[in-house]
């Protein structure tokens, strides 16, 4: 741009200057008066005027530059003799003059405008280009990197000065390189690729040879001016983002404190299983567990120890279940399901005894306890092979009848239910 803007303003100013001054040199040969010696001056401090900020100084300079050629004519400041002088080669040589400084002036304004304008074109350019948070290339039809934003070194580690003529692929992982390294080569191909014009998800590569997940879109630029092709190329860093994805996908079907999956999921999953049970006649056992006189622990040792005591009980559930079917989640507050497909009622039992048998082994002080000087919990068993007019919210009802069984019969104690 830059180039350019020097190669308009250089050309057009030394021909202008050498198309008046010949003109103002054939019309001395008519009749070589001062004013023409004037007008050359008066020429050269009017391109002259084109390196002030502004166009104005060219208008203010003409406008002085007529004025003064004007006077000297008039009251004959320039020792010739009036009279001689007021014939028409003197008009003449006088409109000439004028002519060739407001010439002049209107391609030196001209100019200083087109000058103005693309600096101002590309002082926007820079500082969006500066402003920019996302790396910017620009790209020849070989791959070779142009030019590159500010933001890529932060983002890459490479400084704009050692990307310029590296190949654009060299910023991505060894694995998409492949598709990226042909698509500036196959020229012919370029307005259809897919890749051209989209937005693309990437690995891209850091100078420290960290892989990280980037946006990448690349467009083809037509400038009818430049003979070439040329592509940008801007590539967002989205680690953050999709770590926050990560989070957000995580906390939708799992229990922050405890870990294992959330309310929300067992809904889910009881109810994919129960459809599965249904379709192949098989037993769907259920557990719910609740730690007794939970209330009462919180009250006594704090949230904080209340907090660690329902994550070591969610670990430990974990640890009671065996098959790979089998799912465990945070229910509530202090409650917990356990679904078990394919298992029978006397299975469930089973694992309701271990848990029980695991629970009284870790020995967790509960000195609030009206029952045990340990953390105990409530067991509520249920177990049926589902059939057409029930649910699976019928299964649930009646494992949570059956804690409340358990509880009823003193708590510490697990209770199938029986109808
Ligand atoms: P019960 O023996 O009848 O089950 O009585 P409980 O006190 O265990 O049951 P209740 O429903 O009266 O109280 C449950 C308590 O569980 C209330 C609350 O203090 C505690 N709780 C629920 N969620 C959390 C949690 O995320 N962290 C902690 N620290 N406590 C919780
Ligand atoms: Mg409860
Ligand atoms: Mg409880």
């Amino acid at each position: 741009m830059r180039q350019l803007e020097t190669l308009t303003r250089k050309t057009n100013v030394y021909l202008t200057l050498i198309i008046c001054f010949m003109f103002l040199v054939f019309v001395a040969d008519l009749q070589f008066t001062t004013e023409i010696y004037m007008g050359m001056l008066y020429l050269i401090v009017i391109m002259l005027a084109m390196w002030l900020p502004s166009t104005k100084y060219i208008i203010g300079l003409a406008i002085c530059s007529s004025i003064l050629t004007s006077y000297g004519y008039f009251n004959s400041i320039y020792n010739i003799d009036y009279q001689a002088y007021m014939n028409s080669t003197g008009i003449i040589n006088l409109g000439i003059t004028l002519t060739a400084i407001w010439i002049t002036t209107a391609i030196a304004y001209y100019i200083k405008t087109i000058s103005v304008a693309l600096h101002t074109n590309e002082s926007i350019h820079n500082a969006i280009l500066v402003a920019s948070l996302d790396p910017i290339l620009t790209i020849d039809k070989n791959g070779i990197i142009e030019s590159a934003s500010k933001a890529i070194e932060k983002t890459f580690g490479w400084t704009v000065a050692e990307l310029k003529g590296k190949r654009f692929d060299k910023l991505l992982a060894p694995s998409c390189r492949a598709q990226y390294s042909k698509l500036f080569s196959v020229h012919a191909n370029i307005a259809t690729s897919h890749l051209i014009g989209r937005l693309q998800g990437v690995t891209a590569l850091h100078r420290v040879r960290r892989d990280f997940p980037c946006e990448l879109s690349i467009n083809y630029v037509h400038i009818p001016e430049l003979e070439r092709p040329i592509f940008t190329a801007a590539l967002r860093d989205i680690t953050a983002r999709k770590a926050a994805e990560g989070r957000m996908s995580w906390l939708s079907t799992h229990d922050d404190l405890t870990k294992i999956f959330n309310r929300r999921y067992f809904n889910e999953h009881i109810d994919m299983e129960w459809k599965r049970a249904i379709r192949s006649r098989d037993w769907l056992g259920m557990i719910i567990v609740d730690i007794d006189f939970f209330k009462n622990y919180n009250d006594y040792l704090g949230h904080q120890s209340g907090d660690t005591c329902l994550q070591t009980i969610a670990l430990h559930m974990q640890s009671v279940v065996r098959r790979t079917t089998d799912f465990v989640a945070r229910y509530g507050g202090e409650e917990f399901v356990i679904l078990l497909p394919s298992t029978d009622l006397r299975g469930c039992e089973q694992v309701a005894e271990n848990l029980q048998d695991i629970i009284n082994g870790l020995n967790i002080a509960h000195p609030n306890s009206p029952i045990s000087h340990k953390v105990t919990v409530s067991i509520g068993v249920a177990a049926m092979i589902p059939t057409l007019g029930f649910t699976y919210e019928n299964l649930i009802r009646l494992a949570d009848q059956a804690l409340y069984q358990a509880k009823e019969g003193g708590r510490n104690r697990y209770c199938v239910f029986e109808e």
